[in-house]
C-alpha cells in the first residue's frame, strides 16, 4: 500500500507541473471531476487508516489522550477537523458494506457517506436490517444528485420510498434521532487569544439558535443611515448589548460570592486627565476612551484608585444613573437619543454630558440615553452632545460632516 501511495503521489506531482491554461474547456471540466473523485477516494483510504489506528489504540500508546488529539499534532489540524476525522472514520466503520463500497469507488463523498451512515442507522433502529439495506441503495443513488445537507433532509423521508407502511412511525423516530444528534453535537468553544480577545466557535441546537436569532437579529439592524458597521460588526455589538442587559438585571448567579459584575480599575488622575489607561478585572488593559465610556454605564463597576493606589471610589451609586433618575431619563429621551436611532431604553446606557471624573454631576440635565453603538460613537468621534433650550438633547455633527454644525435631534422617540 505504501508503494502504491508513493506512485500516486508522483503521478499527482506531475499534474501539479502541468499547464492548465493549455487545456480546452471540456478537458478542464473533466479534470475537475477527476480531481474531485480522486480526492474522495483518497479520503476514503485515509478514513480506513484512521479507523485502524484508532482500533489499535496507537494514539494512547504514544502518550496522547485520544486519537483526535494525536491526529491534531501529527497532521497539524485544528481541533474540530481532527474530531471530525475520527467521527467520520467511526461512522463509516459501522456503516453497511455498501456504504464503504460506494465511498471506495468514489460514488459518494465522505460527507455524503456520513449522512448515509447516520440515516441508515436510524432506519435500522426503526424498521430493521432488511429495509435498511434497501435504503442504502436508494441513498447512494440520491447522492449522485444531492449535496450532504439536502441528502440529510430527503433522507428523513427515505422510508416513504423503501417501506411506506412503517414510514409514519419511523418518521417520528427519525425526528427524535435527529434531535438527539443535535443535542449531542451542541457545543460552544471560547478560546482566549493573547490580546484579551476571544474566539467563539460552536454549533447551537435549534432551540438555542432560535433564541439567539430572536434576540440578536433586531439588535443587529443598522441604527440609521450613518451606521457604517458591517453585518459581522453589528452582530458582535448585538451580543455585547445582550450581555450588558443581562448584567444590568442583577439576576445572574453569583460568581464566587460576588455578584456578576464587570470591574474597571483606573487611577483618578488618569481618568480626570483623559490620559491614563485602565484595567478590566480580567487583567486586560483598556484605552482611556474605553475607560471613560465604561465608567458611564451602571452595568459596569468603576474602581477608582488614588495616587498611592488606595481605593477612592468603588462604583458609588451617586455617580451612576439608576432608580428614579434613570426613569426620568427614559421619560425624557424615550430611547437612544442619537439622531436617527430607534433603540428602546432597555438597550441604552446613561452617558454623562460632562463626565463625572471631570466634576460633572449625576443629574437629569447632565445625562443622555445612548445605545451601545452610539455610546461608543460619542466617546470616539467628534460628535458633541448638549441639551437644547427646551432641555432635550441635541447632537452637534463634526465640522467635516456639516461645516455649519447645526445641531440634530432624534425624532423616533418623540411623543405628541
Ligand atoms: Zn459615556
Ligand atoms: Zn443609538
Amino acid at each position: 500500500m505504501i508503494d502504491e501511495l508513493a506512485r500516486a503521489d508522483s503521478a499527482v506531482a506531475t499534474c501539479a507541473d502541468a499547464s492548465v491554461w493549455a487545456l480546452s474547456e471540456p478537458d478542464l471540466i473533466a479534470a475537475l471531476d477527476a480531481t474531485h473523485r480522486l480526492q474522495q477516494r483518497l479520503a476514503a483510504v485515509q478514513l480506513a487508516v484512521v479507523r485502524e489506528l484508532d482500533g489499535r489504540g496507537t494514539a494512547v500508546a504514544q502518550g496522547a489522550s485520544s486519537t483526535a488529539v494525536w491526529l491534531r499534532h501529527r497532521l497539524r489540524l485544528d481541533v474540530s477537523a481532527a474530531r471530525r476525522l475520527v467521527g467520520l472514520a467511526a461512522s463509516v466503520d459501522v456503516a453497511p458494506p455498501a456504504v464503504r463500497e460506494a465511498l471506495a469507488s468514489g460514488a459518494v463523498s465522505v460527507e455524503q457517506a456520513r449522512v448515509i451512515a447516520d440515516t441508515v442507522a436510524t432506519v435500522t433502529a426503526s424498521a430493521g436490517a432488511e429495509i435498511a439495506d434497501k435504503a442504502v441503495g436508494v441513498l447512494v443513488d440520491w447522492a449522485a444528485r444531492f449535496d450532504p445537507v439536502l441528502l440529510r433532509k430527503v433522507g428523513t423521508r427515505i422510508l416513504d420510498h423503501v417501506a411506506p407502511d412503517v414510514a409514519d412511525a419511523a418518521a417520528a423516530a427519525a425526528l427524535a434521532a435527529e434531535a438527539a444528534r443535535a443535542a449531542r453535537d451542541r457545543h460552544l468553544t471560547i478560546s482566549e487569544q493573547t490580546d484579551g480577545r476571544l474566539r467563539l466557535s460552536g454549533t447551537l441546537d435549534a432551540e438555542a439558535a432560535a433564541l439567539l436569532r430572536a434576540v440578536t437579529d433586531p439588535l443587529s439592524a443598522p441604527t440609521g443611515p450613518d451606521d457604517t458597521r458591517c453585518a459581522g460588526q453589528r452582530r458582535h455589538d448585538a451580543l455585547a448589548d445582550v450581555c450588558r442587559l443581562a448584567l444590568r438585571t442583577g439576576e445572574l448567579p453569583e460568581n464566587g460570592g460576588d455578584p456578576a459584575q464587570l470591574v474597571v480599575t483606573t487611577g483618578y488622575d488618569a481618568l480626570a486627565r483623559q490620559l491614563g489607561a485602565g484595567t478590566l478585572d480580567t487583567g486586560l488593559r483598556l484605552t482611556p476612551d474605553t475607560v471613560r465610556r465604561l465608567a458611564c454605564d451602571a452595568a459596569i463597576l468603576p474602581a477608582v484608585l488614588g495616587g498611592a493606589g488606595q481605593v477612592l471610589d468603588v462604583g458609588r451609586q451617586r455617580r451612576l444613573v439608576t432608580g428614579p433618575l434613570r426613569r426620568a431619563l427614559v421619560l425624557r429621551d424615550g430611547g437612544c437619543a442619537f439622531p436617527g436611532c430607534d433603540r428602546p431604553p432597555r438597550w441604552c446606557a446613561a452617558h454623562h454630558l460632562r463626565h463625572w471624573a471631570d466634576g460633572g454631576p449625576t443629574s437629569l440635565d447632565n445625562a443622555v440615553l445612548l445605545c451601545g453603538h452610539h455610546h461608543r460613537h460619542i466617546h470616539q468621534t467628534e460628535w458633541a452632545v448638549q441639551l437644547g433650550h427646551d432641555g432635550h438633547p441635541e447632537f452637534v455633527p463634526p465640522a467635516w460632516l456639516d461645516p455649519d454644525q447645526i445641531p440634530r435631534r432624534n425624532h423616533y422617540h418623540q411623543r405628541t
